[in-house]
């Protein structure tokens, strides 16, 4: 593995970064497209998660609108605020990070978002457009950032076997809806905590995708010589070294696969970066939407 093959989130997001700026200096709007980002408590991982999406929406000339609820918020509280984000005209956007509190019902919230508001892609109307192959849909942003991360590291998808280990809302299930979609056209292949022989299904891999959320998930021994390597975990492992006393790895043995692998992306520097560019590509679809544009 040379560093030809890792595949750098940080710049491939800069780019998609720089085209939206340049897309919105061009609309020639009356006003800035607006994101309204909800946060309900104090989650470390959640504080540090949001206050970069803020600063990037700032950054590409977006107006944003912080709301910090706290932890003991309540469900109507939280649809209060949500309703009101839904009737405001200068909202485009509206994100509600997760997790929430063990109180809050996730897929009630999510959906209570107004369709057309919501960039993350999680209420069941833009699953079901997702489902249907709309254009319309607003697409998960993991899981679209890793498409674009392939589609620009010029990965073949078409006819390749795509294994993603990992079934949930946010990342495996729109992710598998995706790879599997005309146009991509992989032969998809979902895995999860109860699946057998884990090793042996990942070891099939053209694309291997893992999205579990525990390190060293992903070994050198299940990975085929050749594959594409996308790491979507963010564990924090305790580290004497860094200030934090924590360091982020991912789901992958990166130093064992590196080797193995036509591309791979690091943690950090390879997912993560690109889920905050297609929140930001999301939100200015949304305003090019409600500017009728
Ligand atoms: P989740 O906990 O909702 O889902 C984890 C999935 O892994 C489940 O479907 C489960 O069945 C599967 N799983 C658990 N143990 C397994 C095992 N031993 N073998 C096979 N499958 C197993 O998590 P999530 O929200 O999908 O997130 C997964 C990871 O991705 C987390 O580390 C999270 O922090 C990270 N994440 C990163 C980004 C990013 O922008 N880079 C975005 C979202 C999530």
């Amino acid at each position: 593995m040379n560093k030809d093959n890792l595949i750098d989130g940080n710049a491939v997001a800069k780019s998609i970064h720089e085209e939206l700026t340049r897309e919105l200096a061009g609309l020639n709007a009356p006003r800035k497209p607006c994101v309204a980002f909800i946060r309900v408590g104090e989650d470390p991982a959640s504080v540090s998660y949001v206050k970069k999406k803020q600063s990037v929406s700032e950054a590409i000339g977006m107006e944003s609108k912080l709301f910090v609820l706290p932890e003991e918020t309540g469900q109507e509280e939280l649809n209060a605020l949500i309703d009101s984000l839904n009737a405001d005209d200068s909202v485009d956007a509206m994100l509600i990070q997760a997790p929430l509190p063990k109180q809050l019902d996730e897929r009630a919230t999510f959906n209570r978002v107004r369709a057309d508001k919501d960039v993350d892609g999680f209420s069941s109307a833009n699953l079901g457009l997702l489902c249907q192959e709309n254009k319309n849909a607003f697409v998960a942003c993991t899981p679209a950032g890793i498409v674009e991360l392939l589609k620009r590291s010029g990965v073949q998808t078409a006819g390749k076997r795509a294994v993603v280990i990992g079934r949930s809302l946010i990342v495996g299930k729109p992710l598998a809806l995706l790879l599997m979609q005309k146009g991509l056209d992989a032969t998809v292949t979902v895995a999860h905590s109860k699946s057998e022989n884990l090793a042996e299904i990942c070891s099939q891999a053209d694309i291997l995708i893992a999205a579990v959320g525990r390190p060293k998930t992903v070994t050198a021994d299940m990975v085929k010589e050749g594959a594409c390597v996308i790491d979507v975990g963010i564990n924090r492992i305790p580290c004497a070294e860094k200030k934090s006393g924590y360091r982020l790895v991912g789901d992958v043995d990166f130093d064992a696969v590196a080797p193995k692998c036509s591309k791979i992306t690091p943690v950090p520097g390879g997912v993560g970066p690109m889920t905050v560019a297609i929140l930001m590509r999301n939100t200015l679809a949304a305003f090019k939407r409600h500017m009728g544009k």
